[in-house]
C-alpha cells in the first residue's frame, strides 16, 4: 500500500477502536486463514463468579479462601468474593505454592491443602459421586476446582465466566468471511467445548499449559497464516508467534505490548472491523 493509503486505513481503524501499532499487521490480517482465541477475558467477560459449592459450604470456602488469598488468578478472586459474601473467615495459609495451569497448594492450620483442577487432584482420586457432579457442572460451561484438605477431597467449587454478549455474532461474522475459528485454553476440555458451542467456535484445544500456547499456534500455522487474540500474561508468547497478534485493550500490559493490533472496545467485533478495514485499504490500490 502507499503510505497515504496505510495512514488513511490506520486512522479509520483508530476511529473504530482498532489501534494498529504496526502497519504490516493491517496488510497481513487479510491473508489469515485461522483465528485463534484465548478463552478467559477474550471470548468470555473474564469476571468469573462462584455458582455452586459441593460439600460443606463453609468448610470448603474456608479452606479454598485461605489458599486463594495468596493467588492472583481470576478464579482466586471469584472464590474470595464468595467467601466475603458468605462472611466466611479463614486462617492465613503457609508454604504457599502456585502450580501453573493446575492450581495452588499450601498448609492451612498446619494441614496440607490444595485447590485446583483434575491435573492437580488426580492422585487424591475423587469419589464417584463427586466425579459425576464435576462432569455435570463442566458440561454446563462451569470451571470446577477441587478442594483438598488433610489428605481428603472435601468438595468442589463451580465458577462461571459467561461469554461476552458480542462474542457469538463476531465469531459468526468471521466464519462468514471464510475464516476458521479455534479456542486455545488452559481450562478443561468439557468446559471449553460447552463455551465454544455457545459462541460457535469451530475447534477447541483445551488443557494447554501456559508455556505451550505458542507451540499450539505454530502447529496451526502449518495450515496457513494465523491471528491470535488474547489478553493475559500467558498469552504474550502466542501473540508474538502468530502472524498477527491482537490484544484486548483491557488486557495485561505485557499482552498489549506483544500485540500489533489492540482492541480498545474489548470485544471481538474489533477483529471483524480490522479485517474489513484491511480489505478496503489494500484493495483500493491493487
Ligand atoms: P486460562 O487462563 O487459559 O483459563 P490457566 O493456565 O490460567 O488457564 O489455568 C488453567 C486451569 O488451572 C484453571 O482452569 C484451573 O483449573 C487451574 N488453576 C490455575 N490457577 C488456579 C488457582 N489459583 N486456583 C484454582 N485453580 C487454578
Ligand atoms: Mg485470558
Amino acid at each position: 500500500a502507499t503510505p497515504t493509503a496505510l495512514m488513511v486505513g490506520t486512522g479509520r481503524a483508530a476511529k473504530m477502536g482498532v489501534l494498529i501499532k504496526d502497519g504490516t499487521a493491517l496488510e497481513e490480517i487479510e491473508n489469515v486463514k485461522t483465528i485463534i482465541f484465548d478463552k478467559t477475558g477474550t471470548i468470555t467477560n473474564g469476571q468469573p463468579a462462584v455458582t455452586d459449592i459441593v460439600g460443606n459450604q463453609s468448610q470448603v470456602l474456608q479452606v479454598a479462601a485461605s489458599l486463594e488469598a495468596s493467588s492472583e488468578h481470576p478464579l482466586a478472586a471469584a472464590i474470595l468474593q464468595k467467601a466475603k459474601a458468605e462472611s466466611v473467615d479463614y486462617p492465613s495459609a503457609t508454604d504457599f505454592q502456585a502450580l501453573e495451569g493446575r492450581g495452588v497448594m499450601a498448609k492451612v492450620n498446619g494441614e496440607g491443602a490444595f485447590v485446583g483442577n483434575e491435573r492437580l487432584a488426580a492422585e487424591s482420586k475423587l469419589p464417584s459421586d463427586l466425579q459425576q457432579k464435576l462432569h455435570t457442572l463442566q458440561a454446563a460451561a462451569k470451571t470446577v476446582v477441587i478442594v483438598g484438605y488433610a489428605g481428603q477431597v472435601i468438595g468442589l467449587i463451580a465458577i462461571q465466566d459467561a461469554p461476552k454478549p458480542s462474542s457469538a455474532a463476531a465469531i459468526s461474522a468471521l466464519k462468514a468471511r471464510g475464516l476458521k475459528t479455534v479456542m486455545l485454553t488452559g481450562d478443561n476440555q468439557r468446559v471449553a467445548e460447552a463455551i465454544a458451542k455457545q459462541v460457535g467456535i469451530d475447534q477447541v484445544i483445551a488443557g494447554v499449559l501456559p508455556n505451550q500456547k505458542a507451540e499450539q499456534v505454530q502447529a496451526l500455522q502449518k495450515d496457513g497464516k494465523v491471528a491470535f487474540v488474547g489478553d493475559g500474561i500467558n498469552d504474550a508468547p502466542a501473540l508474538t508467534t502468530a502472524d498477527v497478534g491482537i490484544a484486548m485493550g483491557s488486557g495485561t500490559d505485557i499482552a498489549i505490548e506483544s500485540g500489533s493490533i489492540v482492541l480498545v472496545q474489548n470485544d471481538l467485533n474489533g477483529v471483524v472491523r480490522a479485517l474489513d478495514i484491511s480489505k478496503k485499504t489494500f484493495n483500493r490500490i491493487k
